[in-house]
């Protein structure tokens, strides 16, 4: 049998590594352009501010592939074609399979505005836009970074750190508003102009100005003021989309926004071909059929596709939702279910019945804790300022623990104990 992973991220080395450790003869092919070895996405930002070698972002040692017999084809994939069971290469090259894995992951959604196209407009997503941002991102020069969530804030604090004057462009009217409630982004907006950043909030972006035809970004201009925001490049961190764009006339069954579109057990449409990771669609918790851009789910779901190649029945199902990031050195821990309160035209969204929040500030310290309560269940956790380890979190939601035992048992779920102080409840606390 020959298995073809289409991608050599998270998602396809997890299903690499599990087609191996069930069959040990297998013929396993990796294809991928972007990097030689496996590395960590989500570590780009240290690598740009050069705290971390490309080489120490690698999870494996690089002997990896050769010991687990691993084939390795460097190459960029122009098509599938599916009827000759293979991939076509740039420059024509075909790569047989028995059964394929598509795991091309996501690319930044490119940026919509009149004047984008051109030089000084970048993404933050894979090693060619760390390198052209790299190249292009000089200390004293001026940037405008739009797009109020993960990335944007990682792309401020590195475009800050290397000594750029930095413009924070969020269309909400509150920064990350998919995960922050008002007092928590108050919190982390604070915390950015503390660090130097210029943040507009509830800004749209209009028009990116050039001094002329295939010039450089001279400014930005804003939607509701006209106001120009002077900058030398800018970089668009408005989301990500699938990385499909070279499967189009495959026969290959992809949603309105380009993901591929996968069965419960995420196989696609076509004979002998899987999708999995961030260019995979798949059915939420809600019934909503949308891609997961995350590291651990690309990790999950590279897991299932492989045993679903083998052959089991699998039925892949995300476990309960965490997260973890952090904006600048604020770190954030989400677990289980913490409701959005705002909606995407920017007005309030009611909290759902019966689900209550307990809330605290930690006086004198950029730190809150937030405990989601349906009746007296805790069902999720949004915890800011402070490291915590997700796992006692998930299990006292798996438990349907109560409020007061879970107040009491906090401490456990903390880390870096001997720096920050242990978890108090304090006396402004409260339940609402
Ligand atoms: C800056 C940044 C920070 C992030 N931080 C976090 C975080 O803190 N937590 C979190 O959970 N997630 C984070 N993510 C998201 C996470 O990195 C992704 O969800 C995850 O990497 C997806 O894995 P994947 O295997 O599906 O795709 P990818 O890692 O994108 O891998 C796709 C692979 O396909 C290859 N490929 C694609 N198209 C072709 C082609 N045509 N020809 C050849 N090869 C091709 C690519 O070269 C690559 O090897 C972050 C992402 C970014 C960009």
């Amino acid at each position: 049998m020959r298995y073809v992973i289409l991608g050599n991220g998270v998602a396809g080395m997890e299903t690499a590594l599990a087609l191996r450790r069930r069959d040990e003869t297998a013929s396993i092919a990796l294809v991928s352009a972007e990097h030689d070895h496996f590395f960590s996405r989500p570590a780009l930002m240290y690598v740009f501010a050069g705290q971390l070698a490309l080489k120490d972002t690698e999870p494996y040692d690089r002997g990896l592939y050769e010991r687990m017999g691993f084939e390795r084809v460097r190459g960029a994939v122009t098509a599938l074609d599916a009827a000759g069971k293979a991939l076509v290469l740039e420059g024509g090259a075909r790569v047989a399979y028995d059964r394929l894995l598509l795991a091309c992951g996501s690319k930044a959604r490119p940026a919509p505005w009149p004047g984008s196209d051109g030089p000084g407009v970048h993404g933050f997503v894979t090693l060619r836009d760390l390198e052209r941002l790299d190249a292009e991102a000089k200390p004293g020069g001026r940037a405008v970074v739009i797009g109020g969530g993960l990335i944007g804030v990682e792309v401020a604090e590195i475009l800050k750190d290397r000594g750029l004057h930095v413009t924070f462009v969020v269309r909400e009217s509150w920064y990350f508003p998919l995960a922050l409630d008002a007092r928590e982004a108050a919190l982390v907006g604070e915390h950015m102009r503390d660090h130097g950043i210029d943040v507009r909030l509830g800004a749209n972006v209009a028009e990116i100005l050039r001094g002329g035809a295939g010039s450089r970004p001279r400014a930005v201009r804003l939607a509701e003021t006209g106001e120009e925001l002077g900058c030398d490049l800018a970089a668009c961190c408005i989301g990500v989309v699938p990385n499909t764009g070279f499967l189009a006339g495959s026969g290959l069954a992809l949603s309105k926004g380009g993901a591929i579109e996968t069965d419960d057990d995420l196989r696609t449409n076509l004979d002998g071909v899987w999708a999995a990771g961030d260019c995979a669609n798949v059915t939420w918790a809600d019934g909503s059929r949308r891609p997961e851009p995350l590291w651990y789910t690309a990790r999950d779901q590279g897991r299932a596709a492989a045993a679903s190649m083998l052959g089991d029945e699998v039925r892949y199902r995300r476990g309960t939702w965490y997260n973890s990031a952090k904006f600048f050195d604020l770190e954030w821990t989400t677990a289980g279910f913490v409701p959005v309160a705002l909606n995407f035209d920017n007005t309030p969204l009611p909290r759902p019945e019966g689900v209550r929040e307990w809330f605290q500030r930690v006086p004198g310290r950029p730190e809150s804790q937030r405990i989601v309560l349906k009746g007296d269940r805790v069902v999720g956790f949004n915890m800011l300022g402070s490291r915590w380890n997700h796992e006692p979190l998930l299990e006292w939601i798996h438990e349907r623990r109560e409020l007061p035992w879970v107040l009491k048992h906090l401490p456990e779920a903390q880390f870096d104990e001997e720096f920050a102080p242990r978890f108090a409840v304090q006396p402004t606390a409260e339940v609402a």
